[in-house]
């Protein structure tokens, strides 16, 4: 019975989260996870734009001075794609993303504002194809993320946004696991992980 349920909520939550045709692709292999700070780590051959990017988000939590005000500044700040994903709502292609299958422990921040929005303690693997929580950072009804309503693609769904800059997170569906039994399917594009640093050994 539970397995039955677990299946069928496992492919309604694939048939909700996806925005477009999917490849089942699951031999994509994942891009490595960010292991260090960003600071310190050199400009991977892979990045598309490594050495003109500069964003203070990448570093820890930007202060409100230091938030772009113009769409312009925020274009300067992002990738393209990050730009496209947090400013104007587009989506990751499925299985892409930088932290689908990442289970480093840390904290992942807002890529726009750097404001710490969700810990890999409710990362979990849903398959959809996107980094999945079970809640933000500071618990379902918590202030960290906001919650909108969104009626695109046909498509009656919760868009979750960082409440601090408005920059678009991804969706939050019901079909999550234990115990929030929620699923926020997040954009690896909106985010940026803080590795936490290694446990001490006994
Ligand atoms: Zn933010």
């Amino acid at each position: 019975m539970v397995v039955t349920l677990r299946k069928t909520l496992a492919a309604a939550a694939l048939a909700a989260c996806l925005l477009m045709p999917m490849s089942p692709s699951w031999a994509a292999p994942p891009a490595p996870p960010k292991g260090a700070p960003p600071m310190t780590s050199a400009p991977k051959p892979s990045d598309p734009k490594p050495s003109t990017v500069k964003n203070p988000a990448l570093l820890g939590r930007v202060s409100d001075e230091e938030l772009p005000q113009t769409e312009a500044e925020w274009r300067k700040r992002l990738t393209d794609q990050q730009y496209r994903v947090t400013r104007q709502k587009a989506t990751d292609r499925a299985f892409t993303g930088e932290y689908t299958d990442t289970e480093t422990a840390g904290t992942y921040r807002c890529i726009c504002c750097g404001e710490p929005l969700f810990r890999s303690d409710e990362k979990f693997h849903s398959g959809c194809g996107w980094p999945s929580f079970t809640a933000p950072i500071d618990g379902v009804k918590g202030t960290t993320i906001a919650e909108l309503e969104d009626r695109s693609h046909f498509m009656i769904r919760t868009e979750v946004t960082c409440r601090r800059c408005g920059s678009h997170l991804g969706h939050v569906f019901n079909d999550g696991p234990p115990p929030t039994g929620l699923r926020y399917c997040i954009n690896s594009s909106s985010i940026t992980l803080d590795a936490k640093p290694p446990a001490k050994k006994p």
